[in-house]
């Protein structure tokens, strides 16, 4: 037991249970010991593996993507370029290095990150470091601190990290699922004793999941488009429409464990639901397009050429590397259907690359 759990039972004592929500929220983002805030989850040795750690051709395929909005935006100088929980910074690295395909972008770059650890903020330091002082980023906790004006927002697996409460449909109606100190010294999930909650029909047992950071800031987002321009990139593993479901999940040495075991040890996520993100952002005011499979995306903007180019490269034990790399990334049976992208727009905008046709 971690010295989360510890303070996760005084607050219950004190409180009474907690939603699962703030048990996500303290597990993974709390100042002291939560799991982003004391370290670098990625890679083989990490507890999971994220597209832009697993080829630089993501970034550089974002990058062009950026570039060709930019255009589309008409060119504004400066752009913001902004990435909300950048990771190690590999793909903010990746997408400024292929923007130089078009000087004027580049020159326009302002980039800004929206990241809460200050572990990853040091790995990001090192990642852009290559960048030159012209990209030096401005960091942020929040997006709503970071300055107004046209904006490329890009969101690589961080929607799946927010908050969910969870409500279940009992004999009585609709209950929140919260979390409770069990006496053996763990954590265990109860029911709130009243109907906190009015949510349609659904056969009984039946879980759904609402995720209220998400759509604030899907709703930040299309706010921010629709009155400064610009274009938004939503890229994670979910449904397209809105499902019942319990889809919360604990990951530790990529493996399975369980979600209440040991808050700040295991990566929290919870499946993103891509209809409540693009209603919130077409409430204020933005277009929503898509999503459509990770793969279809990539391969739209040019994966496989830019494959072929990196092959043409390579040596024999690279050659390898990139073409699983390709298949990682784009195929039905890796990350090429499981991940979507979900695009956000000023109105005035045409569509988007990559989404003509969704
Ligand atoms: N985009 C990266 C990392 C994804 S992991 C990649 O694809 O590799 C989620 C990222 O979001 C981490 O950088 C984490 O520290 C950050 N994060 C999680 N919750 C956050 C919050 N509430 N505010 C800001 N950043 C957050």
């Amino acid at each position: 037991m971690t010295d989360l759990s510890d303070l996760i039972r005084q607050r219950i004592a004190e409180d009474g249970p907690l939603s699962l929500a703030d048990f996500m929220g303290i597990a993974l983002t709390h100042a002291d010991g939560g799991y982003y805030i004391t370290r670098d989850p990625f890679g083989v040795a990490g507890d999971f593996t994220t597209a832009p750690e697993v080829s630089q051709m993501f970034g550089e395929l974002i990058g062009l993507w950026s570039a060709v909005t930019w255009q589309s935006m008409g060119g504004p100088d400066p752009v913001r370029v902004v990435e909300l929980g950048p990771g190690r910074g590999t793909l903010m690295a990746d997408l400024l290095r292929a923007a130089h395909a078009v000087p004027a972008f580049a020159r326009a770059i302002r980039p800004h990150l929206v990241e809460i650890s200050p572990t990853l903020r040091a790995a990001q330091e090192q990642a852009l470091g290559a960048a030159g002082p012209d990209h030096a980023p401005t960091w942020h906790t929040a997006l709503g601190e970071v300055p107004l004006g046209p904006s490329i927002i890009i969101a690589n697996e961080f929607f799946d990290a927010l908050p969910v409460r969870q409500f279940e449909r009992t004999e009585e109606g609709w209950r929140e699922r919260l979390v409770d100190s069990d006496p053996a010294g763990g954590f265990c999930v109860t029911l709130s004793r009243k109907e906190v909650a009015r949510l349609g029909p659904a056969p009984e047992g039946s879980v759904q999941e609402i995720c209220p950071e998400g759509n604030e800031t899907a709703a930040a987002i299309g706010r921010r488009l629709a009155a400064f321009g610009g274009v938004a990139l939503i890229i994670d593993y979910g449904h397209e429409e809105t499902a019942l479901g319990d889809t919360l999940q604990a990951v530790r040495d990529h493996a399975f464990a369980p979600v209440l075991e040991a808050p700040g040890e295991a990566d929290l996520t919870a499946h993103v639901d891509f209809e409540a993100l693009a209603n919130a952002a077409q409430v204020a005011g933005a277009r929503a397009y898509g999503p459509v499979p990770q793969g279809h995306f990539l391969m739209a903007l040019g994966l496989a050429e830019r494959t072929r180019a990196l092959l043409d490269a390579a040596d024999a034990r690279q050659r390898e590397d990139i073409a699983a790399a390709q298949h990682r990334l784009a195929h039905p049976d890796e990350m090429g259907l499981l991940f979507k992208v979900l695009a956000l727009g000023a109105p005035d905008l045409p569509t988007p690359a990559g989404f003509e046709g969704a």
